[in-house]
């Protein structure tokens, strides 16, 4: 039987930042965040001993809970402040969007797995997580009813950036995300939101499973 995870301890959680820094995870409320959310509670079974190694691991419905160094690279990428409104998608375990709760001001998280954002919420309320917002929807078309968002993470890899996300960011706003052809090399990039126009920019080459269009079914 594998309990509940009972935290890294002390040493491995040295080497788990130390990790984080060694691959360029240098922003110090970044460091903070990814040191206070416990990884070994969003990955489950036989993984969960492996929570603080740096590497993605498989979790429910065939998803995957990305690698630490990616999620702290991408959260220092997007520059969260306490005043923004962010929106992730892709909710997978959870985890990037506790990371996140923790310097913005809110969060709203979606997946389009119905168990993948049940869990997350569920997690989110035993954690004590005040202010998550998770819900199932396809995240490539946004979320309309709560735009504009300060920022935007997406955590699934699209062609091109979706044009409703771009649409949805403030001007002055950030969004992160991977692109490309699914099994193969993808981008990771910031699009920054000017008042005419966009800026892109190429951040490294990453791996991510791809946005797929529409709810999913659970089973
Ligand atoms: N951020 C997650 C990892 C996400 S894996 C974590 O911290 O664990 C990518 C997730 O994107 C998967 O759960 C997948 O179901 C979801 N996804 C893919 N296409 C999507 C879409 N169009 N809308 C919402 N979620 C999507």
């Amino acid at each position: 039987m594998t309990g509940q995870s009972q935290g890294p301890g002390p040493e491995v959680l040295m080497q788990f930042l130390f990790a984080l820094r060694s691959r360029g995870v240098t922003d110090k409320a970044v460091l903070t965040a990814m040191e206070a959310v416990d990884r070994g509670r969003f990955v489950k079974g036989i993984f969960a001993e492996r929570a603080y190694e740096d590497l993605p691991l498989p979790i429910a419905c065939g998803q995957t809970i990305s690698q630490p160094s990616v999620v702290g690279l991408m959260t220092q990428a997007l520059q969260v402040t306490p005043r923004d409104k962010v929106l992730e998608v892709g909710t997978g375990s959870g985890y990037q969007a506790a990371i996140l709760a923790r310097l913005a001001r809110r969060v709203y998280t979606v997946d389009r797995f119905p168990q993948l954002a049940r869990a997350a919420q569920a997690l989110f309320a035993e954690l004590g997580v005040p202010n998550i917002i998770t819900m199932t929807a396809d995240g490539s078309c946004g979320l309309p009813d709560q735009a504009p968002f300060d920022r935007i993470l997406v955590t699934a890899a699209a062609e091109d950036p979706p044009p409703q996300l771009l649409a949805q960011l403030k001007p002055g706003g950030i969004m992160i995300l991977p692109v490309g052809q699914s099994d193969t090399v993808q981008t990771l990039i910031r699009v920054h939101k000017l008042d005419h126009g966009y800026e892109y920019e190429e951040i490294r080459p990453v791996r991510f499973v791809p946005l797929l269009e529409g709810l999913a079914k659970d089973g």
